[in-house]
């Protein structure tokens, strides 16, 4: 879900779409306008159909974002940092950057979209009585109360990533006072579900329908694969709770002055240091930003003489910080992905350090190694 559109911005999140979702607003507005609704209600001239079709793929893909909107609005409310909601092939997802602190918290946050689906398809229910007076809009109101109420049950279904996993693990956690082992056990969960799905798309392969089969097996493959990234991105995460920063950082940390140009830098500085990042610092020794290895060597020949360090470097204020003492987990869900701009580690008000994703990574494999890794049951 990397390639995503830019849709806007709602309530301060950002919304995009996803190419694949092209394709099933195609596939949406085709089976509405050439099965359902000339079977709920014929006679209306062909054109209409399609139009009304398209209207009703618009409203279905904001009955989505309905969805997925009361996640990251409870989440937000709840303390979590929201990166944005990206709408694609199964519906929408909200990338949340760092995890609930309370099992409280984590089953408000998955509780809240089925609960928003229903409630839309009261509303398109409802609807659906208002404008009877016209048969072709009072059927695409009852449609969308089926495909809502069918979206709040499908998302019920305990296994990771839908709501209904997140539900059975903040239950899991809240019983057992560990949301590893809440995720650990609502992942084996999961996966039961996800193989009686394959074995009914199977089965149903064999039984002939060949379609729905795949797409029955294709699912439960989906929800296979999920839990397992869930489990493994949640073991990560707990492992990162017990380490501090001071057991990633790089340090010591190299500064340059300034008012070097790029030029210079890269011809008598970086071939002497292996390091990817560099705090600048103005004459009196304050610290003026942070410039990257990478940004500077993708910078055109002609500007690399003219272009004096300070004026390409990220601004000190924007430059996320941390102390030696806090842990990892704390600091990523602290700043989310500001971690990609790299993070310095002061202490005492002096810079002792830098942390990158790199770091992070290294330190992860390096305790994987020797013991730490995810168990497997
Ligand atoms: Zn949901």
């Amino acid at each position: 879900m990397t390639s995503s559109i830019r849709l806007g911005r709602v309530f301060g999140i950002e919304i995009g779409f996803n190419w694949s979702l092209v394709f099933i607003f195609a596939l949406v507005v085709w089976t509405l306008a050439t099965n359902i609704l000339p079977i709920e209600a014929p006679g209306y001239p062909p054109l209409l159909y399609w139009l009304i079709s398209a209207a009703g793929a618009v409203l279905f893909y904001a009955c989505l974002l309905a969805h997925e909107l009361s996640h990251a609005l409870v989440a937000q409310r709840n303390g979590v940092k929201v990166a944005g909601i990206t709408l694609w092939l199964f519906g929408g997802v909200s990338k949340l950057e760092g995890e609930p602190t309370s099992a409280r918290s984590e089953a408000l946050i998955a509780g809240v979209g089925p609960l928003m689906s229903f409630a839309v398809a009261l509303v398109a229910f409802v609807l659906s009585f208002v404008t009877s007076g016209s048969i072709l809009v009072s059927a695409l109101f009852a449609w969308l109360t089926f495909v809502n109420v069918l979206l709040g049950l499908f998302n019920l279904v305990p296994a990771f990533p839908l709501d209904g996993g997140r539900l059975l693990s903040s239950l899991l956690w809240w019983r057992s006072g560990s949301r590893q082992s809440g995720v650990h056990n609502a992942v084996r969960v999961g996966r039961v579900f996800a193989y009686l799905m394959i074995a009914a798309g199977v089965l149903e392969l064999f039984l002939g329908s060949v379609a729905s089969g795949i797409w029955t097996a294709f699912l439960g493959w989906f929800l296979l694969s999920a839990g397992a990234a869930e489990e493994a991105g949640s073991t990560v995460r707990s492992m990162l709770r017990s380490i501090p920063v001071s057991a990633a950082m790089t340090s010591p940390v190299v500064t340059l002055p300034d008012w070097v140009t790029v030029e210079q830098f890269l011809e008598s500085v970086a071939p002497n240091h292996s390091f990817t990042t560099y705090p600048v610092h103005e004459p009196s020794g304050t610290l003026t930003g942070v410039v990257r290895l990478s940004d500077l060597v993708r910078m055109p020949a002609a500007e690399r003489a003219q272009k004096h360090l300070i004026e390409v470097a990220r601004p000190i204020a924007e430059v996320p910080v941390t102390n030696p003492r806090e842990d990892l987990s704390a600091l990523i869900q602290r700043i989310g992905s500001g971690i990609e701009q790299r993070v310095l580690v002061f202490d005492n008000g002096s810079l002792v350090g830098i942390v990158s994703p790199a770091d992070v990574a290294r330190l992860l494999t390096v305790r994987q190694t020797l013991g730490g890794g995810p168990r497997r049951s």
